[in-house]
């Protein structure tokens, strides 16, 4: 066994948000998809980039030369970048290589994207955050072989500025947990089954490495917490021992930290890792508690991961130093300080935040707070307490001075909260709803609807990018908005559609739009967070008690109400996916938080029903990706999240159609939560999964109203009239015809009116046939 090469050092980070302070790489990588800037000058703001990086956390406190600054750099995702370096493209890419089997920008680029008929690699949520990473696609036919030189260029590069990096990489094990077969493969084929043949490929990583200078190489195992994965936790921590054993007897090769965040370490992984052939170990200390002693750790490096990754909160610094203590006991040869995870999840640095409210600035830590964070606890560990003594205080005092600060707390929010009984989350009879809503709605058969937003346009953003300059009135951007709505009204009338939604135009984002419009929120400048590729959000900072201090979408729905003798759906968007969507204070349980703001929402509703809107849509995407990683916390958060939708729900007469509407399509452990929402009706995805979804409806005995979207609204094409008829007529064979709506799988805001018109006709057309022959 190879001795490391250098001792870890005693703070370190997992990963640094690579996007810019600016979202410098957005625009470059966008400039050179459209073909306005050149590959070289791509690299070149991109190794600026990383050089602002490093230099930026050598003067945080990190060491030039002693392995601490991660090298996370990516240019469109971390998941993507392993699977390129391996090898495994698809196929249907091949033909973009180099002639020396190289996978250079574009493959890559291409790979995520896609071209033409060539669909590009699946996105999905990265564990239980909101970012997507690339799905690799692996089957029996991947033929594994380093094929990017990237990561060894970039210790290289850091090496000529005088850095000894370490090259964060996701590891053997996540890479084939996440990965999904390839289509060629035979049925039940498991991407984990190809460890064997993947791992000399780590290990010629490795020596590359090695030989570019890396002294440290990070290698991320997050699939070692989940149980949400298909592989089960002792198959997957199997493959670590196994995978770890291979790597770790080669001689030529940097030191390994295995970093295991988002949860604690299935007690099988934390085992195996303990006992491999590897010299240090990252946990995260922010969920669950220090694990227990096990044989093995005697030889490694424990970091532990006590600042959290994922909040952006200064936080109970005192306390994480008190967990590195407990730690310390665990028998480690050495303790180091650590982020629970990649700092990615969180923006640069509050210091951007100039229009921040000062008081509520001083509690948060953004990117670059957190590394101070653990700079000052790396101090302690080599130092002593007495050290750190003032960070620690200062720490203190923010967390006290929030603990007290007017808004955090507000009495009347409270009290209401304090009396609400059961009978606030019960909205009675489904049946006696059904005749109430039958006799105030008159729809026909298998109604036709829009999930709520229609194309924002480019008038539409530079309508609101002038208002927010100043440069439009306010009265000039509501004419402009309502003229915008009556549009959107009349053509739905066109179309000839039966509930009618107003179009959203007046809203920057669902989250970000009720945040601004509810006291407790506050909304930054520059806080973006990838979302993915060269996408980035702007979360909200859910700080203090959630009140509604003024009606917020009535004065549009009820606009768009009177141009029209249909239903026109109020919209809004629901408490679990405005908390999912936010960053989220972390001194309350969520499910308080959560149902402070469905009570903002029960108002919202009240209000809306007394202005004559009949039919009121809550939005609850998010609902399946909050879903804990770990099986036994699914239960208690399954009850908090449908309960606040309950209590957002519940006050609306029967008479009120309450409708709710989620965009995927694993229902797997979701469906009796769907159905416990016990909306009137429910819009999913479905068009992806050419309608399998329904079966799965049937069989979990779901007997509410039911929209399977019947097409795909993430892709310009047009469905034709045959296609849409046919997944309708699976539904209106396999589910009650009373029950079934007729829907897109989502908002329309990202696509053009031209395929959005055609295809609503077609979507019509294909209803008034099924309806004839039924
Ligand atoms: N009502 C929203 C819209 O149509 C729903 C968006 C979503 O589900 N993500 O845009
Ligand atoms: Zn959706």
């Amino acid at each position: 066994m190879t001795e490391p090469r250098s001792t870890f050092p005693h703070g370190t980070i997992l990963g640094y948000p690579r996007i810019g302070r600016r979202r410098e790489l957005k625009r470059a990588v966008e400039a050179y998809w459209a073909g306005t800037a050149d590959a070289v000058t791509l690299e070149q703001t991109a190794a600026a980039l990383r050089r602002a990086t490093r230099e930026r956390l050598a003067a945080l406190g990190l060491g030039r030369d002693d392995s601490s600054i991660p090298e996370s750099f990516s240019f469109y995702d971390q998941v993507h970048d392993a699977a390129v370096t391996v090898g495994a493209l698809p196929e249907r890419f091949a033909a973009l290589r180099d002639a020396d089997g190289a996978i250079g920008l574009d493959a890559y680029f291409t790979a995520a994207r896609g071209a033409g008929d060539d669909a590009p690699l699946e996105m999905t949520k990265w564990f239980d955050t909101n970012y997507h990473y690339l799905v690799p696609e692996i089957g029996p036919e991947t033929v594994f072989s380093l094929s990017s030189d990237r990561f060894a260029r970039q210790v290289a590069e850091a090496k000529a500025d005088g850095f000894t990096v370490r090259p964060v990489i996701v590891g053997p094990v996540t890479l084939l947990a996440l990965a999904k077969a390839t289509y060629s493969s035979p049925r039940g084929f498991d991407p984990l089954s190809r460890l064997d043949d993947l791992l000399p490929v780590y290990a010629e990583l490795l020596s590359a490495l090695r030989a570019a200078g890396a002294e440290w190489v990070q290698l991320d195992e997050p699939a070692l917490v989940s149980e949400s994965l298909p592989a089960d936790p002792a198959v997957l921590a199997d493959a670590a021992a196994r995978a770890y054993a291979a790597l770790g007897v080669r001689g030529d090769r940097p030191a390994i930290l295995v970093a295991a965040g988002y949860a604690q370490l299935s007690p099988e992984a934390w085992t195996a890792l303990a006992a491999a052939p590897i010299e240090a170990l990252a946990i995260d200390l922010t969920r669950g508690a220090v694990p227990e002693a096990v044989p093995g750790l005697d030889r490694k490096t424990l970091v532990g991961g006590v600042v959290d990754g994922r909040n952006v909160w200064r936080g109970d610094l005192d306390a994480a130093w008190e967990r590195l203590q407990v730690l310390s006991a665990v028998g480690a040869s050495e303790i180091s300080a650590g982020t629970s995870t990649s700092l990615q999840h969180v923006p640069h640095d509050v210091a951007d935040e100039s229009a921040l409210d000062e008081r509520l600035a001083s509690w948060l830590a953004f990117a670059d707070q957190k590394v101070a964070q653990v700079v000052a606890l790396a101090t302690g560990l080599v130092d002593g307490r007495e050290a750190i003594a003032e960070p620690l205080a200062e720490a203190s005092a923010a967390l006290a001075d929030r603990r007290t600060a007017p808004g955090v707390r507000d009495g009347a929010v409270r009290a209401r909260a304090a009396v609400l009984d059961s009978g606030d989350f019960e909205r009675g009879d489904y049946d006696a709803r059904v005749a109430a809503q039958d006799a105030e709605l008159a729809l026909p058969v298998l109604p036709t609807t829009t999930i709520g937003s229609f194309p924002q346009t480019g008038d539409i953003r530079r309508a609101r990018a002038r208002h927010g300059r100043g440069e439009l009135s306010a009265d000039e951007y509501q004419r402009f908005l309502r003229d915008e709505i009556a549009r959107v009204v009349t053509l739905q009338e066109d179309i000839g559609l039966d509930v009618l939604v107003h179009g959203e135009a007046e809203r920057n984002d669902m989250v970000q739009y009720f945040a601004e419009n509810l006291d407790g929120f506050a909304v930054t400048e520059n806080g973006w967070v990838q979302s993915y590729g060269s996408r980035a959000t702007r979360p909200s900072i859910l700080w203090g008690d959630v009140a509604r201090p003024a009606p917020i979408t009535v004065a549009w729905s009820t606009f768009a109400q009177s141009l029209t003798d249909k239903p026109m759906k109020g919209m809004l968007t629901g408490p679990v996916t405005i908390l999912a969507w936010s960053f989220v204070r972390d001194d309350q349980p969520l499910g308080e938080t959560a149902n402070q703001v469905a009570l903002a929402l029960r108002d919202e509703i009240a209000d809306l029903e007394g202005a004559g809107i009949r039919v009121i849509q809550v939005d609850e995407p998010a609902l399946r990706e909050l879903l804990p990683l770990k099986a036994a916390d699914q239960p208690a958060y399954l009850e908090w999240s449908v309960g606040s939708f309950r209590l957002a729900t519940a006050g609306a007469a029967q008479a009120t159609q309450v409708h709710t509407h989620l965009c995927y399509s694993e229902f797997d452990v979701v469906i009796d939560a769907i159905a416990a929402l016990d909306a009137d009706v429910t819009s999913i995805e479905a068009a992806r999964s050419r309608g399998e979804v329904i079966g799965d409806i049937r069989a979990s005995g779901f007997t509410a109203g039911i929209g399977p979207g019947v097409y795909d609204i993430h892709s310009p094409r047009v469905p034709s009239v045959g296609e849409i008829a046919d997944l309708l007529g699976r539904a209106v064979a396999e589910l009650p015809l009373r029950r079934v709506w007729v829907n897109p799988d989502c908002g329309l805001k990202t696509r053009g009116y031209d395929e959005t018109v055609a295809s609503l006709k077609n979507l019509v057309e294909a209803t008034e046939a099924v309806r004839a022959s039924v």
